[in-house]
């Protein structure tokens, strides 16, 4: 599977994403390292390199996903799916006080914990 993302695929997927990460919402604009393209099901999960499987994130959503789709939750350890931008409404999953990112199902709770989401330095960050 061939990885390479033509700067028009970029440009679609940044201004349909409207310039935010789509995971935490931070703005590009301000971000100190720059935005990514994100695999939303990474290649060896067997994503497609299309615009229906990419998103916009921010490198310490991107990095710190990397090629993860879900995780179990305790005590269940049930397997959970992280939250999809294409098929999900952040708010269904997520709410957002203070700067501090709050689940609303266990989808929300395994991307916060994934994506380590209310990191401090991230939080302060959201409330600068
Ligand atoms: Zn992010």
């Amino acid at each position: 599977m061939n990885r390479y993302i033509p700067d028009s695929l970029k440009k679609q997927v940044i201004e349909r994403a409207n310039y935010r990460c789509e995971y935490c919402l931070q703005p590009d604009l301000f971000a100190y390292i720059a935005h990514q393209i994100d695999h939303i099901i990474s290649i060896k999960h067997g994503g497609q390199n299309n615009l229906d499987n990419l998103a916009y994130a921010c490198f310490q959503c991107n990095i710190n996903k990397g090629s993860d789709i879900g995780t179990m939750l305790l005590p269940d350890r049930i397997f959970i799916r992280l939250f999809n931008p294409r098929e999900d409404n952040w708010h269904d999953h997520f709410e957002i006080d203070n700067g501090v990112i709050y689940a609303k199902t266990t989808v929300g709770q395994a991307t916060i914990k994934v994506l380590n989401l209310n990191d401090i330095n991230r939080i302060i960050e959201r409330n600068d």
